[in-house]
């Protein structure tokens, strides 16, 4: 059974057919990697699996529980499933440990003393050991990014979906946010992500998906999408990307 699966997910915005029957399966530990162009609707499929927006058709399975259907309250289900954006959007207020344990915090009612040890492993983990305490305005954006990160992965959620969580960065700190993804990889998470990143997708993905007018047009391992890939629209899309 997959830990996620979308069968024929249909999402549209008016007349436009955002999501046009997506069929997808990620495993337990697997990283998907959803590449195309700009429009192609890699972050509407994203905020459709985290109930962000509602579906028109199809299903969406989480560990073979649908959790699509019309009336379900999102909210626990939002708690299984982590979601990193572009834009990291930390409360300038607060410390870096303390973004990250808002959600625990009054959602999960814990208290401050119980959070610490486990936010403390978490912030080590991802490089951030001496950061904890500095306000967002102290951080790189590449460090607030894996804050981001580490928020997200404070209320233990069994999935997590990232949203062109590089984009915004200077090059020379997309490389830290790009290993704590390794990382997390490596720890056995269950990730879906919308990327630019086509060496590293072709490196660390198990699956790449290439999604073009709300289809995914053609998917497999990436050596042999990005070395031979099948369709026409693939290639012209890997040829203008890996420029
Ligand atoms: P990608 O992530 O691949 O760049 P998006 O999912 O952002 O693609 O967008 C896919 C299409 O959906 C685009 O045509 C975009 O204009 C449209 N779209 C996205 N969000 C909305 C929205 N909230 N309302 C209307 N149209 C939207």
């Amino acid at each position: 059974m997959s830990k996620l699966s979308l069968r024929n997910v249909v999402k549209r915005f008016g007349n436009n057919t955002v999501c046009d029957g997506i069929d997808l399966d990620v495993n337990s530990g697997e990283m998907v990697c959803l590449i195309g162009s700009s429009g192609a609707g890699k972050s509407t499929l994203l905020r459709c699996i985290n109930l962000l927006e509602p579906i028109e058709d199809g299903e969406i399975f989480l560990d073979g529980a649908d959790i699509s259907i019309p009336g379900l309250d999102p909210e626990p289900v939002r708690r299984r499933i982590g979601m990193v954006f572009q834009s990291y959007n930390l409360f300038p207020h607060m410390s870096a440990a303390e973004n990250v344990m808002l959600a625990p915090r009054r959602i999960q009612k814990r208290t401050r003393a119980e959070l610490r040890p486990e936010i403390e492993a978490l912030f080590a983990r991802f490089g951030l050991a001496d950061h904890m305490d500095k306000y967002p305005d102290q951080l790189s954006g590449g460090q607030q990014q894996r804050v981001a990160i580490v928020r997200a992965l404070a209320m233990k959620p069994e999935v997590m979906l990232f949203d062109e969580i590089t984009s915004a960065l200077d090059p020379q700190l997309v490389g830290d946010v790009l290993d704590a993804l390794r990382a997390l990889k490596s720890d056995g998470m269950t990730m879906v992500l919308a990327t630019h990143e086509m060496g590293f997708a072709r490196e660390a993905a198990d699956k790449v998906c290439f999604l073009k007018d709300g289809k995914i047009i053609e998917e497999g391992a990436p050596d042999a999408l990005f070395a031979s890939p099948k369709r026409i629209e693939t290639q012209e899309f890997l040829s203008r990307a890996l420029k």
